[in-house]
């Protein structure tokens, strides 16, 4: 680097810097769009912590379809007896992000692991289906921003994973768990 280059660079960094260019480089990290959504809930318990990231789908039988948070709601207070619906984020066919339980609260979507993990279920079943590009986008900017907020290395093993990793069943689906590590490098890699 010449003198010239020299100041160059230096008056760029400075005026970046009074820019807020530190912001502008985060901004990618910023929030998605979120709708939030106020269901009743029959009971409240805060989550101990958060270390890892469950991908589901929906799995409606023999069905691909969509389903709204509400439905979902209604379905896993009115038939499971849950306090609501299980998942903290249903992300809708059109790549809609719907709130389900609250962020901090202890969720009910994979046995055992409720109490350090954050619920993601996409509508569809992908078993049959898949997943729709609007809702892979829309699955990645989510995850990357969960894994800001909660200072998750989305390159460690078991930081994003499907429930099939951890329960008996198929969820997420075939055509929606071949594409987890997708969703992993997207968050990694900014
Ligand atoms: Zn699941």
């Amino acid at each position: 680097m010449n003198r010239r280059e020299f100041l160059y660079y230096s008056a760029a960094l400075l005026l970046g810097q009074m820019a807020g260019g530190q912001k502008l480089a985060e901004a990618a990290y910023y929030e998605p769009m979120i709708y939030k959504r106020f269901f009743q809930f029959t009971e409240y318990e805060e989550r101990p912590g958060t270390e890892f990231l469950v991908i589901h789908h929906t799995g409606f039988p023999n069905e691909d379809k969509d389903s709204t948070a509400a439905a979902i709601h209604k379905f896993h207070q009115q038939e499971r007896k849950w306090a609501g619906i299980g998942y903290h984020y249903l992300i809708r066919k059109n790549g809609m992000i719907e709130q389900g339980r609250r962020p901090e609260a202890v969720g009910a979507h994979a046995s055992h692991y409720n109490k350090k993990s954050v619920g993601i279920c996409l509508a569809g079943n992908f078993e049959i289906g898949k997943p729709t590009e609007a809702q892979m986008d829309a699955v990645k900017e989510l995850c990357r921003w969960l894994c800001r907020k909660y200072d998750l290395d989305a390159r460690q093993k078991g930081v994003i994973v499907g429930h099939r990793d951890l329960n008996d069943t198929l969820c997420p689906g075939k055509h929606l768990y071949k594409r987890l590590q997708e969703i992993r490098r997207f968050c990694a890699d900014v």
